[in-house]
């Protein structure tokens, strides 16, 4: 038997209809795109510029970046060995966008930066519902600003894309992971409370207890959780600025009327995170719950190498579970295109003339299709039938004969006689009139 071959477990092919696959419904790439514009209409509302960074970067610049000690870079990166070299799949796209901020010296530009992204990213996870190996994110960046006014500039920005959508009921939780000297002094405090139930922790738990204990913070386990409620909090630790700056963040999303929730246990994946933290959540996304997330990262431009500090703030959101919270509303979503006009020729003469018609049809931006299988008239209406076009063109000997097409309003069902001078207009004018013409 011949081989054949499949995706790789955890990626997709977008196709131009609908289906389903593994429990999951990927849209036609039609829905992808509408989503997209929408999403870029939005963000260029906020004069957010597009960024399209490579999808392969150093190993280190996640390395660094993201954190070592992160799941993402200890345990789901893809890595592509290249003679001494190794790069990786980008797992997220906040580091290749910094690197290329300083790389282009993007600093030098005057004021700060407004970038935006949308592309796939890769992380070696087990694939499950509204989780995959190769995913797609969007997201903003608003660099050189340490005002709580940027925070809520993403944040805004962040919600009105969701807002476009429909989606206006997701959760925002919000806390502040403050500055670095405040989050060591917690990590300590965090640490030694918790090394007094170090037999009570999980092996993972154990590990981060160590490496990095303000992960135990987002733990599932019951056990834990009720450990946590006596921990030591963040919040207590932030230093007077910390506290200002959440302040001013959290009076400015009163004044936008974005209702949020504080998390003092919300940290993040990530390891750049300083002050600002926050996810958006959805409950029509089962185990899956985060929509988005983001927060500010004061210190990723220096562990990228930068000489000067360089402020930012971000958000990052999955395109795939945003498609899954609009599907469990069923939202209507882009399909498939229909053409305007479907040729129906009938004998070679009548090929040659729709093989030219269809570009004339074309060049005065319709849509056109026609049959390249040789087949019945009777199969050709169909397939424009099928296809769910406009019109139908039907051309045969005798209409080339008398100069003259006959057209079917495949909407209404109406037939009539068209001299092939005249098509071009009579169609275009059915087509602009909608199908109550
Ligand atoms: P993160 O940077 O991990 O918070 O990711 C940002 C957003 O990307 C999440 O809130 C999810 O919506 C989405 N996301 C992250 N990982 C995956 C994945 N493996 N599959 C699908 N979406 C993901």
């Amino acid at each position: 038997m011949k081989q054949t071959f499949r995706s790789i477990k955890g990626t997709f092919d977008i196709l131009p209809d609908r289906y389903e696959i593994d429990g999951s419904v990927v849209e036609a790439s039609a829905a992808w795109v509408e989503l997209e514009q929408t999403i870029r209409n939005v963000l260029s509302r906020f004069l957010f510029a597009e960024i399209r960074p490579p999808m392969l970067e150093e190993l280190a610049v996640f390395e660094r970046g993201v954190g070592e000690s992160t799941d993402i870079v200890s345990k789901e990166m893809f890595t592509v060995p290249r003679l001494r070299e190794t790069y990786v799949l980008r797992p997220e796209i906040t580091a290749s966008v910094m690197r290329a901020y300083l790389q282009h010296r993007l600093d030098q530009r005057a004021g700060s930066q407004r970038l935006f992204y949308i592309g796939p990213c890769f992380r070696a996870e087990r694939p499950q519902k509204g989780r995959f190996r190769q995913f797609h994110q969007f997201g903003a960046e608003f660099i050189g600003s340490s005002d709580a006014r940027a925070d809520a500039e993403i944040i805004a920005a962040m919600i009105a894309v969701y807002r476009a959508l429909g989606i206006s009921d997701g959760r925002l939780r919000l806390n502040s992971l403050g500055s670095p000297g405040a989050r060591t002094r917690y990590k300590s405090a965090l640490q030694a409370y918790l090394a007094r139930y170090e037999s009570d922790l999980s092996e993972t738990s154990r590990q981060r207890l160590q490496s990095n204990p303000l992960r135990i913070l987002d733990t599932k386990d019951e056990r834990e959780r009720k450990l946590l409620d006596e921990a030591p909090r963040l919040t207590g630790f932030l230093e007077p600025d910390d506290v200002a700056h959440f302040d001013r963040l959290t009076g400015f999303l009163d004044d936008l009327s974005i209702p949020f929730q504080i998390d003092p246990l919300l940290v993040r994946g990530l390891d750049y995170y300083s002050r600002t933290a926050f996810e958006l959540e959805s409950d029509e996304l089962g185990a899956q719950s985060a929509l988005a997330g983001g927060g500010r990262y004061d210190g990723l431009a220096e562990v990228l190498g930068s000489s000067v500090p360089v402020p930012g703030v971000g958000f990052a959101a999955g395109i795939e579970r945003l498609f899954l919270a609009l599907q469990s509303r069923g939202a209507h979503m882009a399909a498939q295109a229909k053409p305007d006009v479907f040729l129906v020729a009938l004998g070679s003469t009548a090929e040659r003339w729709s093989v030219r018609h269809a570009q004339e049809l074309r060049d005065a931006h319709l849509s056109v299709a026609f049959d390249t299988l040789g087949r019945s008239m009777k199969a050709q209406m169909k397939e424009a039938n099928r296809l769910g076009a406009a019109m139908a063109v039907i051309v045969g000997e005798q209409e080339l004969e008398t100069r003259t097409a006959l057209v079917r309003d495949m909407r209404v069902g109406e037939q009539t006689s068209v001299p092939f001078d005249q098509l071009q207009d009579y169609v275009t004018r059915r087509i602009r009139e909608g199908s109550s013409a």
